[in-house]
């Protein structure tokens, strides 16, 4: 089967990525995607975007270059209480909302602090997808926050490019495949996204893909095949 849909591109307004929104979706449009998440990185991030680009989103355009772009961001957690970056007013405002840890935002802790962030941030209903859970340097109980995402419908992200060569995140294969494993055990479904920070990576899920099959993870439940089935997750694709 065909992701038709990815939930997490940066743009250059996140500082330290290299294409427009034009060139994203042109690139989308080519690889037959119907939907992408434009995710830039928030105002904690050094060279992140600033609030001002958040609240603007509001002039552009639904479906560019007839793909539908949901109007999102990728916050930092910011403390081990779960904390954002950005506030729950514009967070509401948002298509889409992903939450990560991020070494320059927040330092490492224990492996409990990590599982105690990470719940909170399931519990927090303006989040819809906990980003890269496959970063070695930020490890949690993956069978607990597994769970958390179920009881809660926040999706755990599978991030391609945390399975590249270029990842600065090492050690991540190995989380990913337990997190995929225990998600088919505890039939928790999951999402996949790119975190393209250039064009020609927008819709690139080539290393998470071969992973699910090493692993012989269910199709059904990837939320990346239909729209029906990512709607699930995020409202606002039925409401507009
Ligand atoms: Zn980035
Ligand atoms: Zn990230």
């Amino acid at each position: 089967m065909h992701p038709i849909i990815d939930v997490h591109c940066h743009t250059v307004a996140s500082g330290h990525a290299y294409s427009t929104i034009e060139e994203l979706t042109r690139t989308a449009q080519t690889k037959k995607l119907e939907i992408i998440a434009m995710t830039d990185h928030s105002s904690g991030m050094p060279g992140g975007a600033h609030h001002y680009h958040f609240y603007n989103l509001r002039v552009l355009p639904q479906i560019i270059n007839g793909v539908r772009v949901l109007k999102g961001v990728e916050a930092n957690i910011m403390d081990f209480n779960g904390r954002l970056d950005v506030d729950d007013e514009l967070l509401s405002e948002l298509d889409l909302v992903i939450a990560s840890f991020h070494p320059p935002c927040i330092e490492a802790g224990s492996t409990s602090d990590h599982t105690r962030t990470l719940s909170s941030v399931c519990e927090n209903p303006r989040v819809h997808i906990i980003g890269h859970p496959g970063d070695s340097q930020y490890g949690f109980d993956l069978l607990e926050i597994v769970r958390a995402s179920k009881a809660t419908s926040t999706l755990l992200e599978i991030n391609n490019t945390s399975l590249t060569p270029a990842s600065f995140r090492p050690g991540g294969k190995k989380i990913i495949k337990e997190i995929l494993t225990l998600c088919a055990l505890e039939e928790t479904p999951v999402v996949l996204g790119s975190d393209a920070h250039f064009s020609s990576d927008v819709g690139r899920f080539t290393e998470a893909l071969t992973l699910i099959q090493e692993v012989g993870f269910p199709e059904e439940l990837i939320v990346n095949f239909s729209v029906k089935s990512f709607s699930k997750y995020v409202p606002s694709l039925i409401e507009q």
